[in-house]
């Protein structure tokens, strides 16, 4: 239904139903009518370039129709498998073309010919940019590496969500030396990981250290999350699709991705914040 549905009418239909049901966080999780209108869901995690081995691109015009028919109100997007300045090019393209929907981030890379670090702090100086995207599979998270990244991070407010791949004490130094920096840690740690007592760890870690997120994307051991929920707060978490993905198809993923969340045995209040209310404070959206 949703598909034939302007955006426009349907952001109506919310304001709606926020002026009869309450505050928005009520209408994002306050009963299955409001999560299933989808105001105010925030897809935190969306590629316009993956970094899977065909480095898969996905249009501006395929993330929205994606998020539209599942009803996702707005995403942060980047790319990834490219140079900084690749990223921010694909990035402001689409945000150019849907302003109210994409959130950018930059994709931190070194590079031998440019100064990587003034690129990224010139598009977050400006506010263009909100955050940045790094990945240990591309960018070793050595410290004479990663550190002025996450420096500038700290120093402009934008937070770093981090595919450390598992590695947990590169996570725990990153957290521990860059207090002032937000470091989201993609996939609870790992993708698709089912080392319970690997997951236990980056919880503890954002236990220990208040500047650390989890991000949800791609975590498959999902009673984890309720249990984060507990230790951390849910307004640590972030739900992220890590789409688009064509199998089974874009929409049948991202749906899917959504539902392991409103199926989780949390309260209204938690699915608000995961589904949309952390990312929204934290980029102060
Ligand atoms: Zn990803």
């Amino acid at each position: 239904m949703r598909g034939t549905m302007t955006r426009r009418k349907w952001l109506g239909n919310a304001a709606a139903f926020v002026g009869a049901a309450g505050t928005a966080a009520e209408l994002c999780a306050g009963s299955p009518e409001g999560v299933e209108n989808g105001a105010g869901i925030i897809d935190s995690h969306v590629h316009l370039k993956h970094g899977d081995a065909a480095r898969t691109e996905y249009s501006p015009e395929t993330i929205v129709e994606v998020m539209d028919r599942v009803g996702i109100d707005r995403s942060v997007v980047f790319a990834m498998s490219c140079t900084t300045r690749r990223s921010i090019e694909m990035a402001e393209a689409a945000v150019r073309k849907y302003p109210e929907r994409l959130i950018p981030y930059v994709y931190a890379l070194p590079h031998y010919e440019r100064p990587v670090i003034k690129e990224i702090d010139s598009v977050l100086a400006d506010g263009r940019f909100r955050g940045i995207k790094i990945h240990a599979g591309e960018c070793t998270l050595a410290s004479y590496v990663i550190d002025p990244v996450l420096k500038v991070a700290g120093r402009r407010g934008v937070p770093c969500l981090i595919d450390c791949i598992g590695r947990y004490d590169t996570a725990e130094r990153m957290a521990r030396t860059f207090p002032d920096t937000t470091l989201i840690y993609a996939h609870m740690g790992r993708y698709l990981c089912r080392d319970a007592r690997l997951i236990d760890r980056f919880i503890g870690l954002a236990e220990t250290f208040p500047n650390v997120l989890l991000d949800l994307s791609g975590v498959v051991l999902v009673e984890k999350i309720v249990e984060a929920a507990k230790r951390i707060g849910s307004h640590r978490l972030l739900w992220g699709t890590d789409g688009p993905h064509a199998k089974p198809d874009t929409v049948a993923f991202a749906r899917t991705e959504l539902e392991k969340i409103q199926r989780l045995e949390l309260s209204p209040e938690d699915k608000a914040n995961i589904l949309g209310g952390t990312v929204r404070r934290l980029l102060r959206l």
